[in-house]
């Protein structure tokens, strides 16, 4: 759910993501926009939703992120488990990473069902995979990353890959300028 329906996002370009180490790179713009913004204010609360079909790349970019931002070890996908909490830190400051994919909750509310309400008001990073699942049931996201493979139409066997940002909260606009991604 965009933060303000009055509002449009301000969107990036289109990012081309032709290599995996393309992906990684966005990753590290992300992670570097993340870490300035939690330098300022270790209290602030992010919601970033990873939007596009499976395959796409979300939890790819998920997994750099994560790396980038200094956790060290696996990324497992949060399918089955819905959530996989993370601590990192950010200038000696912890900070708690919650990776969602909603891909088989069988009923929108069941991510409060089973206790992640209060991920998305404490201090911390909140990314989403499948938030659509949820219809509408999530508090308002800063970052839609739109993220798209375009297998149909590509003659490359991992498609015609690229991502577009899209930001609908302060916080959303501060990460994006934050990122220089032109
Ligand atoms: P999703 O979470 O969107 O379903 P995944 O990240 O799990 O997608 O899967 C993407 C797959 O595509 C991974 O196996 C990854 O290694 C591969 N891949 C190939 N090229 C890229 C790229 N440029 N960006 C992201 N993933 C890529
Ligand atoms: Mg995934």
């Amino acid at each position: 759910m965009p933060k303000s329906s009055l509002n449009p996002p301000k969107e990036s370009a289109l990012i081309p993501l032709p290599l995996e180490k393309d992906t990684e790179h966005l990753a590290q713009q992300l992670a570097m926009a993340l870490k300035a913004l939690f330098e300022q204010n270790p209290s602030t609360c992010v919601h970033i939703d990873l939007v596009g079909d499976l395959g796409a790349g979300k939890t790819t970019l998920t997994r750099y992120l994560l790396n980038s931002l200094g956790h060290i070890g696996k990324v497992k996908s949060p399918t089955y488990a819905l959530c996989e909490p993370y601590e990192i830190s950010i200038h000696g400051a912890l900070i708690s990473v919650h990776h969602f994919d909603l891909y088989r909750m069988t009923y929108p509310k069941e991510w409060i069902d089973a206790g992640f309400r209060d991920a998305f008001s404490q201090p911390g990073i909140c990314l989403v995979e499948w938030p659509e699942k949820a219809e509408g049931t999530l508090s308002a996201t800063d970052l839609t990353i739109q993220m798209d493979a375009d297998f149909a139409h590509s003659a490359q066997e991992h498609g015609n890959r690229s991502a577009k940002l899209l930001s609908w909260s302060d916080v959303g606009h501060q990460l994006l300028d934050l990122m220089k991604l032109s």
